[in-house]
């Protein structure tokens, strides 16, 4: 495994964010597609998208920037937009579009979807009562089960890398 993948992956571990809470959201979304869909054929297209060099390095980012901003080490008007997860700032979702994106565009569906009902892991992110800034890490994880669950349909009809 290559610096940035293992780097990326820790830091994913370290925020409380595991495969497998990323693979129970590509389950969500696409159980409904596929009679006999396992958690195993989910686990393994989350791997796949995180060995991708841009999705390693939206993690890395936003995650630097959330905790940053947890510290309180940023600068006005920077501190209070992202430790409060303003609405209106919209930066975290541009970095997770750098992600839905990598296995084509019917990411963008599944991403405003999850996005939306937030189940599992992402209630949890999006908990505000917590001392945790995750402005950022909510929409990443929330692109990479995007991009994963993409590429599980695409490869029920052709060879992906
Ligand atoms: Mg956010």
């Amino acid at each position: 495994m290559k610096g940035l993948e293992k780097k990326s992956r820790e830091w994913l571990e370290e925020r409380g964010v595991s495969v497998k809470d990323i693979a129970e959201l590509v389950y969500f979304l696409q159980s409904p597609y596929h009679d006999n869909l396992t958690l195993e054929e989910c686990i393994y297209n989350v791997e796949k998208v995180l060995k991708k060099r841009e999705v390693q390095n939206a993690i890395l980012t936003g995650i630097q920037l959330d905790i940053l901003a947890e510290k309180g080490m940023l600068e006005e008007p920077l501190q209070t937009t992202i430790a409060n997860d303003e609405g209106l700032y919209g930066v975290d979702e541009v970095i997770a579009l750098s992600i839905i994106n990598v296995y084509g565009s019917i990411g963008f569906t599944n991403y405003g979807y999850i996005d939306k009902q937030k189940p599992g892991i992402l209630k949890k992110l999006n908990d505000k009562s917590s001392d945790f800034c995750h402005t950022f890490l909510d929409d990443i994880v929330g692109a990479i089960a995007a991009a994963a669950s993409s590429r599980l349909a695409h490869s029920y009809d052709e060879e992906i890398d």
